[in-house]
């Protein structure tokens, strides 16, 4: 699916951190963006049992909304040990103060002693055409985790995750280091080559 020149895009998330990320990979294509807490979106519930279909429920819903093109992020840790928990349910393990020094605290607590400690970030954006017509783009990124949590930078669960050949947690990354191999980032990247060139 091609985005039309000079379309607007409404970025479908209220989680800042991503909104940020989003807008900051998007900057140098000069597409005019809108934000869903602006826009007064509501935040459709999170159905889905994959990344993909949680995107794609998410875009539709503020494209079929909004009649404007619409990019949505889904996106959470896998981790190895753990059976692939908490994937989808990565914002859920926070709970609705969205306090992530508990939801890794709890992964720390669950590995126990398990010395598997790979993980992996997935990232699916999907676009929505003001039709409801959806595209999916999927980027990972693999790591191990650590404990304790090291960074102040990023969201989520950055301060826990070593990407593969990196010293550094994505939590005392600098954003543009974390923007060149970051899950979202190769997500990214196959969004712009379908969908801006
Ligand atoms: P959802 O896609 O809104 O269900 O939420 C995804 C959740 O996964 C976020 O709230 C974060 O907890 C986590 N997550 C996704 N991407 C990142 C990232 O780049 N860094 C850290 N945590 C992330």
């Amino acid at each position: 699916m091609k985005l039309p020149q000079h379309a607007k895009l409404v970025v479908a998330s209220h989680n800042e951190g991503k909104v940020r990320e989003i807008n900051a990979l998007l900057a140098p294509f000069g597409i005019e963006t809108l934000g869903a807490a602006a826009l007064n979106l509501a935040e459709p519930e999170e159905t889905g049992v994959t990344f993909a279909e949680n995107a794609i429920l998410k875009a539709r819903a503020a494209a079929l909304a909004t009649g404007f093109y619409a990019l949505s992020d889904d996106s959470g840790l896998v981790v190895d040990g753990l059976n692939g928990a908490p994937g989808i349910y990565s914002a859920r393990w926070a709970g609705p103060t969205k306090d992530f020094p508990f939801a890794m605290a709890r992964i720390e607590k669950e590995l126990g002693g398990n010395p598997d400690r790979r993980a992996h970030f997935v990232c699916v954006l999907a676009l929505a055409a003001p039709d409801g017509n959806c595209e999916t783009y999927e980027g990972r990124v693999y790591g191990t985790l650590t404990f304790p949590p090291r960074g102040m930078r990023g969201f989520g669960y950055d301060p826990i995750f070593i990407p593969e050949a990196q010293r550094f947690t994505f939590g005392e990354m600098d954003p543009d280091a974390k923007h060149a191999i970051s899950h979202r980032a190769k997500a990214f990247e196959k969004f712009v080559a379908q969908a801006l060139r």
